[in-house]
């Protein structure tokens, strides 16, 4: 008898979620799991992307394209592009993941175990990106079923992201008509929003110096590793600010122990959230390249290459504004946060389109100890529905 009031009373101090559905937790489980058997992680896509276009043709899209872009970046399959077009008059919203994976997951073999998806540690999971593309399409299939409001939609699954975002930089980005957009293939924890990625810059400079026999007549030679390793030593790296990283990843030359090396290459990145710093942490290891081939009395070769481009979302920005009412709208705190590597997002802002980055529930990703966590997966579910409701509402706070 004392259980009524009891009860009514949690309800009113608990928050509720009544304006919010939730997804079907079983179904997303099991279309995660359906995905992650599929290997899509050695130029074999093909498969995958013919099953999501299924799907996307099922779930009532206006229509669904192929691009079959792996003609000209290589693997197989393509880009697969779908429009529905939306109940509620709002602006087009782009919703996206990735297809491929890492690595291979052939014979892939999964455990299941408190709440967590995980392999039995000889392949990766390749949750990085397969559930955000099961939220992705657990979400569109729940506003089918519960006919929700929704705005009008564009779904792009991309391939060959984790090559260097080569799916996306190749899609023709002009068939995209939403200005604002979602990514789901973060890292973090339910109610994170990823607003920020920095610019990311490779290099590779080889030095050229003269072999000599190293007993015999060493003052002919001029030593390229030598030269290379005094450059290396006169700049700092790993962390340099807050918003600036820098690595020397490779290192290679010489031929013989009893030779001096006449050539040496090291290979390395620059990152930062700030672009203009990328450019000068380069340009001072350039500089340091400079003045040891000068002492030397070298040669040497420099090569830059742009791996991607970095991008900042603003709060007031109506897709940062949205997301953060809809977490607050669940009753978890939005927490805004800025990544170390890049997505197709990087892609998509170059081309216009400003996305968001949401985490799926994935940890450990590019190991073989990536794994699910099962209630995050889920969160992440209602979390990514929940914006996609407001965004057909025009609610921006
Ligand atoms: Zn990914």
């Amino acid at each position: 008898m004392r259980a009524v009031p009891l009860l009514m009373a949690l309800f009113f101090m608990v928050p509720h979620f009544a304006a919010a559905p939730d997804i079907n937790q079983q179904r997303a489980k099991e279309l995660f799991l359906r995905l992650a058997r599929i290997d899509s992680g050695k130029e074999n896509e093909a498969l995958i992307c013919s099953l999501v276009e299924r799907l996307l043709r099922d779930l009532g899209a206006e229509w669904v394209l192929n691009d079959e872009v792996s003609k000209k970046i290589g693997g197989t399959g393509g880009n697969i592009f779908a429009f529905f077009k939306g109940t509620a008059p709002a602006p087009p919203l782009l919703l996206s993941a990735h297809l491929d994976t890492v690595l291979s997951t052939e014979n892939i073999q999964i455990v299941e175990r408190d709440e967590i998806i995980a392999t039995d540690g000889t392949t990766i999971l390749g949750a990085d990106d397969k559930a955000g593309v099961a939220l992705i399409l657990e979400v569109l299939q729940t506003i089918k079923e519960k006919s929700l409001p929704c705005p009008p939609l564009e779904v792009l699954f991309t391939i060959r992201e984790e090559k260097g975002l080569l799916g996306a930089k190749v899609f023709d980005l002009s068939q995209i008509k939403a200005r604002y957009g979602l990514v789901v293939d973060g890292g973090g924890t339910p109610g994170e929003l990823i607003i920020a990625s920095p610019t990311h810059r490779g290099f590779e400079v080889t030095f050229y110096g003269k072999s000599a026999h190293a007993g015999a007549e060493p003052e002919r030679g001029i030593n390229a590793i030598a030269m290379a390793a005094f450059a290396i030593a006169q700049v700092p790296w790993g962390r340099l600010d807050e918003e600036t990283t820098a690595n020397v990843g490779i290192i290679s030359g010489g031929a013989a122990m009893n030779i001096v090396p006449d050539r040496c290459t090291v290979i390395g990145e620059v990152r930062s959230h700030q672009e203009e710093k990328v450019q000068q942490v380069l340009n001072r290891l350039r500089d340091a390249c400079t003045a040891s081939v000068a002492q030397f009395g070298g040669k040497m070769d420099w090569k830059e290459q742009v791996l991607f481009h970095g991008y900042r979302l603003t709060e007031e920005e109506p897709i940062v504004a949205t997301a953060v009412a809809a977490v607050q709208e669940l009753g978890l705190k939005p927490r805004l946060t800025k990544m170390g590597g890049g997505t197709d997002a990087n892609v998509f802002a170059k081309g216009g389109i400003r996305c968001l980055v949401l985490p799926t529930g994935g940890r450990d990703h590019h190991s073989t100890k990536e794994h699910l966590i099962l209630p995050e997966f889920y969160l992440n579910g209602r979390i990514l529905l929940t914006i996609v409701m407001h965004w057909a509402r025009g609610e921006k706070s």
